[in-house]
Parts: C-alpha cells; structure tokens; sequence
C-alpha cells in the first residue's frame, strides 16, 4: 500500500532528511516509525501524503507513483489519508463537533450525515460526551483525540500520526494510542512515529530513523 524505493530527501546542500530509505508497509499494518527528533520522521510522512517529494527514489502509494503525481491529484489522494500532523490545529472558535464536521462539509457532503458521521466518530475516540466543548476546555490528550476523530470522519484507508502522544503524560498519551490502534484493528493502515521508545511496548513492527537512514531493529521488517 505504501512502497519507499531508495528514497532520499534533501532540502538543501546542507540538509539531508532521507537517505536511501526502502521499505514496504502492507494494507492493514499497524508500523511505528521511531527515531530521535530530526532522525526524518515528518518528512518520510509528509512524502506519503505528497507534502514534500523525493529527490530521488520513488514513493508510491496506493499503486501511484507521488512524484508523478499532477495537482489535480494530490486532493484524491489526501482524501484517502487521515492526517495528524502537530501543526493542524483544531479551530478554536467552534465545539468539537463542528470541528470533527469540517472535512466533511468542505467536501460538500449535506449537514446532517456530517453531523452524524461526525458524532459516530467522536464515540470511537471516547469523546461523544464531550461534542459541544469547545478545544480550548479539553485536555491536551482530549485535543489530540478530536485531531484523530477529524482525520478519521472521512473513513480513510491510511492514518498517519506525526508525533501523536508529544507532550503528553502518560495516561494521555497511552488513550491516543488506544483510539489508533482502534482504527488498525477494523482493517485501517496505521503509520505512528514517535521519538518515545516507551509507545513502542508490544509494537508488532517498528521502523527505525536515523539521521535520515533506516537503522536495523530487532523487531520484524525493521531493515526492510
Ligand atoms: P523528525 O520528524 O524525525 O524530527 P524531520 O523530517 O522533521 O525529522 O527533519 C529531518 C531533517 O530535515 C532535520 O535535520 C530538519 O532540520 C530538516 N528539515 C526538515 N524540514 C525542513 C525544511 N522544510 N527545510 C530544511 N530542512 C528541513
Ligand atoms: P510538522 O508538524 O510535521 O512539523 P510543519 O508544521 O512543519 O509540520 O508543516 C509543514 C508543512 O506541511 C506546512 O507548510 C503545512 O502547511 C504542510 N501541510 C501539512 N499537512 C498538509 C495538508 N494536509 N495539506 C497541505 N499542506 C499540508
């Protein structure tokens, strides 16, 4: 579902994200992608979600080759994402439910599917209860749950978290992993990244980053 060919990132002369990074992640993999910050956690991500592009090697995802990819198709694509990405901000301005509404309404879709939809996605974050508060009387680790609740309202294929549990204690951070892993669980593509090894207890598969280049781990598929 998501192929890395020998991928490498530079930003600049002096900035090298990614090196020569392989790797294959299945449809309905739950993979964390670990590594100290700057290791090029966001970047690899932001490939997938056609943010950045290679500089060279090539990144497919779902069969289409990202560097090929026209404009008009970046919208296709990301609407099969679920993106939780730490610069995207809920809206301070309106309640959790609006918040959680919006991919929806600006897709177009009628009000009152949205709003259903919408709640149906707040419940499997644990949050119903909470649909009229607004972002700012929540918790961090609340916040970042309606994050997961508006990425998922579009039912995409692939979720990816950038550094989903920061700043969070660890009871917090451990009800964010228990909504995504919620998600891998009903067949949904889960790609975490995380510079906490402590998120990593049990992974099944961790992908591991290092100064741009994939290190092996002790873990399945680690050196893939
Ligand atoms: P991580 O997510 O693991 O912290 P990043 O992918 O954000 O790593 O960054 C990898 C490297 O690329 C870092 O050295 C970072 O400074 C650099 N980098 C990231 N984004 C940019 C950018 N837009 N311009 C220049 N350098 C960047
Ligand atoms: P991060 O939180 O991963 O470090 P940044 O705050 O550095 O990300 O944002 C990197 C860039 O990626 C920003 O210019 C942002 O607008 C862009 N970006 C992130 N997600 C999307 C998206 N879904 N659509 C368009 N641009 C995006």
């Amino acid at each position: 579902m998501i192929e890395f060919h020998s991928v490498s990132k530079q930003y600049s002369a002096d900035a090298t994200a990614l090196r020569e990074v392989s790797l294959n992640i299945d449809k309905g993999e739950l993979v964390y992608l670990a590594g100290p910050s700057g290791a090029g956690k966001s970047t690899l991500m932001k490939m997938i979600a056609a943010i950045e592009r290679p500089s060279s090697g090539r990144v497919i995802v779902f069969g289409q080759d990202i560097g090929k990819l026209g404009k008009p198709g970046i919208p296709f694509l990301r609407r099969k994402l679920g993106l939780i990405f730490q610069h995207q901000r809920l809206l301070n301005d309106r309640n959790i439910l609006a918040n959680t509404m919006l991919p929806l309404l600006v897709t177009g879709a009628p009000k009152a599917g949205a709003e259903q939809r919408a709640r149906a996605a707040l419940d499997k974050v644990g949050l119903l209860d909470r649909a009229k508060a607004h972002p700012l009387e929540l918790s961090g680790g609340e916040q970042q749950r309606v994050a997961i609740a508006r990425a998922i309202v579009n039912r995409p294929q692939i979720i990816l978290a950038d550094e989903p549990t920061a700043n969070l204690d660890r009871v917090a951070a451990d009800k964010v992993l228990d909504a995504l892993r919620a998600f891998h669980s009903v067949g949904v593509t889960c790609l975490i990244s995380t510079h906490d090894e402590q998120v990593l207890d049990g992974a099944a598969r961790v992908i591991r980053l290092e100064h741009g280049q994939l290190v092996p781990t002790d873990r399945v598929g680690g050196a893939a």
